[in-house]
This record gives C-alpha cells, structure tokens and sequence, in this order.
C-alpha cells in the first residue's frame, strides 16, 4: 500500500479536531517517502480554550453515569481496536515510518491496556471502608471522584499506544480530556477518537486540539484540572513548571538511558536476541529503548559475536509490508541527532562494530541499526539520550561493576538483566521504574496490572496499574462521627477525657 491511497480516509478525520479553522493548516507527510499523509485545520489557543469549556460541560453527565456504563464503552473501544487493526496499523506506520511488527504492537497493547481499564475499573473507583478514629464511633469512607478536564499531551513515536494509554484511564474515571498529540502523528490520535466516538463515548467527552507544542501544548497546561505529559526530559520540566504555578497534578514520562546487563550466567544466544528487540525495536526511538550494554568478561566474547551476527542480518526496509525489522526515523531532525552522536564518538575514538551509516537510498530518514564499542565519558552519546538505534557494549569484570555503571546516570527509566539465576537479586539493586529479567523492555510495559514509568530524571508519578487509573481522581474521606464528639462529651473534664483516650488508645494499639 503506498502513502497515497491513504490520503482520502485520512482527510475524513479533519472534521473531529477542535478547530475554528483560524490558524492555518498542519501538513503531515510520511517518512517514508516524504509524501503527504494529509491536511488538517491547527487549533488556536482560544480553540483549545473552547475545547475544555465544551469537555467541561460534558464531563458533568460522563462522571455521573455508572462506572460500568463508562467501561462497557472502553471494551467495546478494545474490540473496535483489534477489527480496525489493518486500518490503524497503516495509519501508525504513514505517519512514523516504522516497521509494520513495531505498529502491530501498538495495536494489541492499545488493546490489553483498555481491556484493564474496561475490568478493574468498578473496584478500583469502588467507595472502601477505611479506619476510623475509634471503632464503632467513626465511620470512615474513601472514595475517588475525577479530576474534571484532564489535559494529555503525547509524542509522535508511539501515536496510538500513548494516547489510548492516558486517554483511556482518564475517561473510564470520569473525566473529560483534551488531547494534544503531537504535530508529526495527529492522525493515528484522531483515529483514537473515531473509534472511541464508534463505541458510544458521547461527542464531546475527549477533544483534539492540532498544533506547535509551546502554544497549544502550553494553552493546554494553562487550562487543564490535571496534565499527563509524555515526551522530552526539558519539555517535562517545562510543562510540571507550569503545572506547579497553577498548583495542578501533573504526571510525565520522560527520557532514559536505558541499560542492559548480561550476567556472568547468562543464556547468551537468548540475550542477543533480546538485545535485537531491545535497542532497535520502532528504530530505537522508545522511552524503554536499550542504549548501554553491560556485558561479564566471562560472556563478553561469545555475546558480541552473536549481537553483532544477529543485527547484521537484521532486514532494513521501508513499506507496509511485515518482513521489515526496522524502519525510518520520524524525521530529520531525528536521523541529524542520531548520526551526530554516533559522528562524535567516532571521532573520539569510539569503533562501530556494525552499522553507522545514513541509508538515504531506503528512504529520507533511514539510519543502519549501529553497534559501538569503547565509548568513553567523552563522548556525547556515553550519558545522554540518542533516541535512535545505536547501542554502545561496555565490559565489565563483575555483576556488582555492572551495576555500578547501569545506576551511574541521571534517568532511571527501564533496565533489563539476563541471567539464569540471579536476574531478580540483580534486579532489585537496579535505579530504574521498571527492571525485565530475561526480557528486553516488553515484560514490564505489558504487564499492564503493575505501574510503569520513571525514577530520577525520567519521569513523575506512574502509568498502568491501580495508579494508572487513580492518579485520574482526587481521593476524598468521608467520616461520620456518631454518639460522642472527637473532643469528648462537653460535660466532661477535659482531664478526665484525656485519661479515657489515652486508655483507649493503649487498648487500640494493642489491636491496630
Ligand atoms: P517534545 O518533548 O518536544 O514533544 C513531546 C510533545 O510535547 C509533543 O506533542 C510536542 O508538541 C509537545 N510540546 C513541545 N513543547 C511543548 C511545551 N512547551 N509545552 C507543552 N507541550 C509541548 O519531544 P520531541 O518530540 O521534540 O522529541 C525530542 C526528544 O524527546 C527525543 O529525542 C527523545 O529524547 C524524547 N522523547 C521521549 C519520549 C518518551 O516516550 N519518553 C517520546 C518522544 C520523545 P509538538 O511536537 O507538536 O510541537
């Protein structure tokens, strides 16, 4: 299929944004070939104003209904998801240029992830007895009411994976949303709303507002009950700034400098395959993306002979067909990024095991998957994030070295260790959100009942998982107080009050 027979289903998709039409159009083209993907009308700031009044009004009658009205609409969004699969893959892979396997994947977890909403929903937004200051007498409720409007805003490399990731656990809650996706990938977030709209999310519950991030993004943060940003480490701060002057919520997933340690009883062949995965699965430009890898002097040799074999082989290819491994980067900015980190260790003194080339004749944007070794401190690429498929190998003479090393670093986003007996103790002296044993990155990510997201610089609060859902409400108590006030009978001393509470303390820690 090539861009162009696209172009028409997509232009459809222009009426859903949140537009009066007043800022000029957004062309998005494809990096595979430069091609025009479509057209659609940019938002202005007071059309995203617009976009939270009408979200605003709306969001009253979607928190009042059941919780289970709002998940039967999440399930059927999950089962639209998997009938529209070859549609929205074809979307995924126009805008970003990645390889048809990498878009599938965004599809089935899209999937999974609204199939836990749709299930868990009910009893985690349950209202729960708590404790209460003295038994009996206090009775005590928690309960989770949503935020109101909450503003997402997401990145171009996984366009159907991030919105439906935060889309969805802010509506299931009660909220309305307003989602700015980013600039390169408008399409696949328009889609998202197609088929939510197609499973009865009423009209005007999620909202899209198109443009440059500093303006619409920033109209968004000005305007929202609570932020979920997903993107750069210096956009996160800008946008938690923002939100702390405002004194709203924010949670972001952020950059990484993800490492990887093969262990001194490591199942080599496994690791190189996972290794393959890990660094340049969607061209490297994942959050959870392998950048370092710390290898044991006992395995240092057979492993870089089986990576090195196993990413030559790998089939660079642009097209929406399923035998690529890897495809484009999003743009040129990204492939100028990641040729000047591997140009600068090179000229340090780094050497390139394989790949480290520019493949303009695949397409505009192609990059070969690039293997270095004896990269340095020096070097630009040793600490800061690529975000494109390059991989340095370090090694090390002792798991406790390689430790040492993966937690040297200023992000803490994932980390993966293979080992056929220590992966998990390894596992737990990791400063990372998210360690895979034996796995490269997708275990945790798929493990959609466990939280995913960042320590350090890489990030604010979690996604998935009970907090996934519950970072979307304000929790409030509610206690009834019956037959005697806190402060004791008003006819009562005060001193005599005081000998009676702290008895009954004693009694209750005695329980408690
Ligand atoms: P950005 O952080 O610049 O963009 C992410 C999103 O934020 C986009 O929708 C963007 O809009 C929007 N945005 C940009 N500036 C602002 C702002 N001031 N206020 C509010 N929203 C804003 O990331 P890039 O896309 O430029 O990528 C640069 C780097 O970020 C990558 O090389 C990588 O290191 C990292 N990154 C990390 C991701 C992750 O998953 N953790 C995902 C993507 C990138 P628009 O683009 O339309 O202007």
């Amino acid at each position: 299929m090539s861009t162009l027979s696209l172009t028409s289903a997509m232009n459809n998709l222009a009426a859903l944004v949140t537009s009066s039409g007043e800022a000029g159009d957004i062309v998005v083209r494809s990096p595979f070939d430069d091609g025009i993907v479509g057209t659609l009308p940019a938002s202005s700031e007071a059309d995203v104003a617009r976009a939270f009044a009408q979200a605003a009004v709306a969001q009253t009658d979607w928190a009042a209904r059941p919780v289970k009205e709002r998940a039967a609409v999440v399930a059927r969004f999950r089962d639209l998801l998997l009938r529209e699969r070859d549609a929205l893959v074809d979307c995924v892979q126009a805008e970003t240029g990645k390889a048809r396997a990498s878009a599938f994947e965004e599809v089935a977890d899209a999937s999974l992830w609204s199939s836990y909403n749709a299930r868990h929903a009910s009893g985690l937004l349950r209202e729960k007895r708590r404790q209460g200051t003295f038994p009996l007498l206090t009775k005590t409720h928690e309960r989770h009411v949503p935020k109101g409007v909450v503003g997402v805003i997401t990145p171009w490399n996984y366009p159907l994976t991030l919105p439906a990731s935060d889309v969805v656990p802010a509506l299931v809650t009660g909220n309305a949303v307003v989602l700015k996706p980013d600039s390169q990938t408008p399409h696949t977030a328009l889609m998202v709303l197609d088929l939510l709209l197609r499973a009865g999310l009423p009209r005007d519950v999620l909202q899209i507002v198109v443009g440059p991030g500093p303006e619409v993004g920033g109209a968004v943060v000005a305007n929202a009950d609570y932020v979920m940003f997903t993107g750069s480490t210096a956009t996160g701060k800008i946008v938690a700034a923002q939100c702390a002057e405002r004194l709203i919520g924010c949670s972001a997933e952020l950059g990484g400098k993800n490492a990887m340690l093969v262990l001194e009883d490591a199942d080599v062949a496994k690791a190189a395959v996972g290794a393959v995965r890990g660094c340049f699965a969607n061209s490297g430009q994942l959050c959870v993306s392998i950048e370092r890898i710390y290898v044991h002097d006992a395995v240092w040799d057979e492993f870089v002979s089986a990576f090195g074999e196993r990413v030559r082989q790998m089939r660079l290819e642009p097209g929406f067909e399923w035998d690529a491994d890897m495809g484009s980067l999003i743009s040129e900015r990204q492939l100028d990024a990641v040729a000047a980190h591997v140009d600068d260790a090179v000229a340090k003194g780094a050497s390139v095991l394989t790949g480290g080339n520019r493949r303009p004749d695949l397409g505009p944007y192609f990059y070969e998957p690039t293997v270095l070794l004896g990269v340095t401190d020096s070097m630009e690429l040793a600490r800061k994030e690529t975000f494109g498929p390059v991989v340095s190998l370090y090694r090390v003479s002792s798991d406790d070295e390689g430790v040492k090393l993966a937690n040297d670093s200023e992000y803490g986003l994932s980390a993966s260790v293979w080992s056929k007996r220590n992966g998990p103790n390894v596992a737990r002296k990791l400063e990372a959100g998210t360690v895979n044993v034996n796995e490269a990155y997708a275990a945790t990510w798929s493990s959609h009942g466990a939280p995913m997201g960042g320590m350090k610089s890489s990030g604010l609060g979690r996604r998935h998982g009970a907090q996934g859902l519950l970072k979307y409400t304000e929790p409030q108590t509610i206690a009834v107080q019956r037959l005697l006030p806190i402060a004791g009978p008003a006819d009562l001393k005060k001193e005599t009050w005081a000998k009676a509470l702290s008895a009954g303390s004693r009694l209750l820690n005695l329980y408690r």
